[in-house]
């Protein structure tokens, strides 16, 4: 399972996930965006609803790829360590945590974490200027971690919304039915009408 917010999907998820597939032999990576984050408000308010959206229609041509609704349909704050459970008893063959390498540095800031650590393989994808040292130390230790043998992608949802806000080009950035979903619904502060590129 990968994880995220998805504020939007851009190009460096759908390459951490095609990684993820070919050099672990995965099954399916099964998308699953958030519904309510509980460490911070989903910037620009984007509702759970368009950001699900623009995940089906950035791996419509995968074969391999799905995505849950699981997070999206519920109500309240989800916890991660809630979700892995859930898909673990959806997917009994055996799920591992697709995450980059910035958010599994952080996962001592998650509810009941030491749990969360132990309850299934991590497959963690490097980040610019994230250092994936520590996770062979305390308390990853405690994990079963794979590092993803990859360049580290620098591209995030924050830069591509702070483009779509400027009006620069996001060009290879986000797939172009996003780009185009993201266009028609003004999202993030675009201007109308093919502004950009
Ligand atoms: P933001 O810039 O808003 O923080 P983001 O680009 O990190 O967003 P998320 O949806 O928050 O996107 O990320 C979902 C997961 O994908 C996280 O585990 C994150 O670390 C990982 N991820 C996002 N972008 C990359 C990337 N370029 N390379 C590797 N992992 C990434």
């Amino acid at each position: 399972m990968f994880g995220g917010t998805f504020n939007p999907i851009h190009v460096g998820h759908l390459r951490v996930a095609e990684e993820a597939l070919r050099q672990f032999e995965l099954r399916e990576v099964v998308f699953v965006p958030t519904g309510h984050p509980p460490h911070r408000p989903v910037a620009d308010g984007v509702p759970a609803e368009d950001r699900y959206t623009m995940v089906r229609l950035a791996t419509a041509d995968y074969p391999q790829f799905s995505v849950s609704r699981f997070e999206v349909d519920r109500p309240g704050p989800c916890y991660t360590v809630d979700t892995v459970a859930a898909m673990k008893e959806i997917y009994p063959h055996g799920v591992a945590f697709i995450v980059g390498a910035d958010i599994f540095a952080r996962i001592h800031t998650w509810r009941d974490w030491p749990r969360l650590l132990r309850s299934c393989p991590f497959i963690v994808a490097p980040r610019p200027a994230t250092d994936i040292g520590s996770f062979s130390r305390p308390p990853f230790d405690q994990a079963e971690v794979h590092l993803l043998q990859m360049p580290p992608i620098p591209v995030s949802s924050s830069e591509v919304r702070r483009r779509y806000r400027s009006g620069l080009s996001t060009t290879g950035m986000v797939p172009p039915a996003v780009d185009r979903w993201i266009r028609d619904h003004r999202l993030y502060g675009v201007a109308p009408s093919g502004a950009g590129g």
